[in-house]
């Protein structure tokens, strides 16, 4: 149950005074639906209207609030005209300008004969002193709330900035104190208030400096974030591990026939993965493992042999893939692998329907089927286990915490191994990521070729058609990644099936197209041709950039490519380079780029190395430039910034660490103001102790 005390934030923003539901709907877009949502709703900027002259004293240029008295409304003669309403003070006159104004609601907001404060830059025109449309207009019983220092917010269609500052004006009067969570030690050396004083500082702001991240306010709240988050794993952590107590350990038989079956040699850091994850799943304690590499490092290949182990054990496994195709191209590494060591692996996934899926299922719960991939139809109610020991769940990101709990609980206690290709950075793993353990493969397998990464112009792009066609008639296979448009997958389809039309006028008949829109049967069918050769250029929207494997494909062109995240350019290169042949990476970008477009395109022209690209994408992501995080697999915070916030973060985990080991449950004071903290942040749900404490 949610503490007493919080429940003013935890009412919807529509129990504010001003806020109905049409306002309601908008603050919900741009910050949530909640008063809390609008506690979080920091400011991005400022506007100082201190500067508060006589107006005779008002330079031009600058913003003033200015105290006038209204004397006359002069309307315009001709609609085109402004209507102008003369104002003034003891030292001078100030005329206020309209545009297409409505005359009564002028009249209304700036009553004849009544004294007004108006804000807004101060302009000089043909001798007269004036201001065009002022920023506000409020009565003198305002002055204080006026005159200092206004935030500004983010906003959206439909959210003016001042309703918008009074909703957060009224969601902040409901901010409780809260008993301090923190240490008070660490408190008064980072020199930071309390948990209320912190939240008003960091909206009452009075100068860019209380902007930055590592203002003390705003630290204070990014800190309380990280703290409930790392929190918040570490507890779902410790309880999923007392819940095990299972060790798979078997002969070692199966698995030394599986490596000799394949038909390469393991690389260094597959056998040491492997050896890791042998480690955890013969230990009593439930395993919680990250597999980390990029696309092609071999991942696919240890989770097998990992399975293998819990096969060899007397039990099952089972690999569950974020989308159908990916899926399927598990299927078709494993099966093969599967066979030669005479185990029977199933493909469950939504399409499967009727007495080809009940005799999977029955499969399964009778053990004959050993190992299972499939999408998400593996959480569906009627899929039971005779005996799952490891679940391997590929795509970590895509799935959150909570679809990571509910696939283990489909087995007894079963170990857990989550696959990713987007590299995490160090500290980020760390701390982030806390309630996983995590593996690296570092090597690519042996034989794979250095792609050679270009880029261009999007001017050149006729050059790049042209090299195209000497590729393809030598062979290659290509695949042509279309831009991706701000949010809208409208506008992300048109440039993508633009593209086809254009290349396919080019190169008839030879141009395939897949984008998230299409249904999964034809995708597959596109994704087919193009493996079979049957098609030799491939567009597509980023749906590729989840993983798909064709070896022969050599080209990959991405338009647009400044529009892309660090880690989804390297993760759409991770396509090509995967066979025999000389593999290229054509980059097209629209100038000007911006400093960190510019600094992403030369990590990416310097290096291969997924770990690197992983750090310097955190480090970049310092300028702001968002696009692309979404997809990368990065957690959001609402207070805390990745780049800014590291060190906060590694002291959180330390923070995490020592309350973990003093006080488990939670019992003791700063146990229980740290209860609160997790109601506060909304991780309550994730924790299944809290309830009980
Ligand atoms: P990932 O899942 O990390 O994308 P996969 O496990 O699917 O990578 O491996 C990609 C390709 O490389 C597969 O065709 C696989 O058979 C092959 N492969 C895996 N490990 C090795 C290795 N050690 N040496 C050579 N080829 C390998
Ligand atoms: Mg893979």
């Amino acid at each position: 149950m949610r503490p007493a005390i919080l429940n003013p934030l935890f009412a919807t923003a529509t129990t504010l005074t001003g806020v109905g539901p049409r306002i309601a709907q908008a603050i919900a877009k741009i910050a949530g639906e909640k008063v809390v949502d609008l506690c979080w709703h920091l400011p991005i900027g400022m506007i100082d209207r201190r500067f508060a002259p006589k107006v005779a004293d008002a330079p031009p240029g600058a913003v003033a609030t200015l105290t006038v008295q209204v004397l006359e409304h002069m309307p315009p003669r001709i609609p085109r005209l402004p209507y102008r309403v003369l104002c003034s003070d003891d030292t001078a006159e100030i005329e206020l300008v309209f545009f297409h104004a409505k005359g009564d609601y002028l009249q209304k907001t700036l009553p004849t004969g009544q004294e007004r404060i108006i804000s807004g830059k101060v302009e000089h025109y043909q001798g007269r002193i004036q201001m065009t449309h002022p920023d506000l207009i409020a009565g003198p019983e305002e002055a204080d709330d006026v005159i200092g220092v206004e935030p500004v917010y983010p906003l959206t269609a439909g959210l003016n900035p001042r309703p918008l500052r009074r909703a957060i004006k009224g969601a902040l009067e409901r901010a409780p104190e809260l008993e301090e969570w923190q240490d008070a030690a660490w408190i008064e050396k980072q020199g930071w208030r309390d948990w209320r004083d912190s939240l008003l500082a960091a909206h009452g702001i009075e100068s860019e400096q209380d902007l930055d991240p590592s203002a003390p306010a705003r630290a204070r709240l990014a800190y309380d974030e990280l703290l409930a988050d790392q929190l918040a794993l570490a507890m779902v952590r410790a309880s999923q591990r007392k819940r095990s107590g299972r060790a798979i350990s078997g002969d070692g038989v199966l698995t030394e026939k599986a490596i000799a079956a394949l038909p390469f040699t393991l690389t260094p850091s597959q056998i040491e993965a492997l050896s890791e994850i042998a480690a955890d799943m013969a230990s009593p304690l439930r395993m919680l493992r990250m597999l980390q590499g990029d696309v092609g490092s071999g991942k696919t290949v240890v989770a097998f042999l990992a399975i293998v182990k819990a096969v060899e054990a007397g039990a099952q496994g089972a690999i569950m893939a974020p989308t159908e195709v990916l899926a399927r191209q598990h299927f078709a590494t494993i099966e093969p692998l599967a066979n030669a060591i005479g185990l029977r692996t199933a493909l469950l996934t939504g399409r499967d329907k009727g007495k080809a899926r009940t005799e999977i299922i029955n499969g399964l719960i009778s053990g004959d089927i050993q190992i299972a991939v499939g999408t998400h139809a593996l959480f569906q109610d009627d899929v039971a286990f005779h005996d799952l020991a490891l679940a391997v769940i590929d795509e970590q990101h895509r799935f959150g915490v909570h679809q990571r709990l509910m696939l283990t609980s489909k087995g007894q206690a079963a170990d857990m191994l989550v696959m990713t290709a987007t590299p995490i950075p160090r500290t980020l793993m760390l701390c982030a990521y806390s309630d996983l353990d995590s593996s690296r493969l570092t090597d690519k397998p042996a034989g794979r070729k250095p792609v050679e990464t270009r880029v261009l112009p999007l001017s050149r792009i006729e050059d790049v058609v042209n090299r195209l066609e000497s590729a393809i008639s030598g062979g290659a296979r290509i695949f042509w990644v279309c831009p991706l448009v701000d949010e809208s997958e409208a506008l992300d389809l048109a440039a993508a099936t633009d593209r086809h039309s254009a290349l396919d006028r080019r190169f008839p008949g030879r141009i395939g197209l897949v984008h998230g829109k299409m249904r999964a049967a034809e995708k597959d069918r596109a994704m087919a041709a193009f493996s079979a050769g049957e098609t030799d250029i491939l567009v597509a929207t980023t749906v590729i950039e989840v993983g798909v494997d064709v070896p022969e494909a050599t080209v990959m062109v991405v338009e647009h490519a400044e529009r892309f995240g660090l880690a989804q350019l390297h993760q759409l290169r991770g396509r090509v380079g995967r066979g025999e042949k000389a593999s290229s990476c054509l980059l097209l970008y629209a100038p000007p780029l911006t400093q960190t477009a510019e600094a992403r395109l030369k990590i990416l022209r310097e290096t291969e190395d997924g770990f690197r690209i992983a750090e310097e994408d955190l480090r970049l992501r310092g300028a702001g430039e968002l696009l692309g995080t979404r997809q990368s697999g990065l957690p959001s915070y609402r207070l805390a910034d990745l780049a800014a916030h590291q060190e906060l973060m590694m002291a959180a985990r330390d923070d995490v660490r020592l309350i973990l080991d003093r006080d488990p449950e939670l019992k003791s004071k700063r146990g229980q103001a740290l209860r609160v903290l997790l109601y506060l942040f909304e991780k309550d749900s994730l924790v299944p102790t809290l309830r009980s404490g």
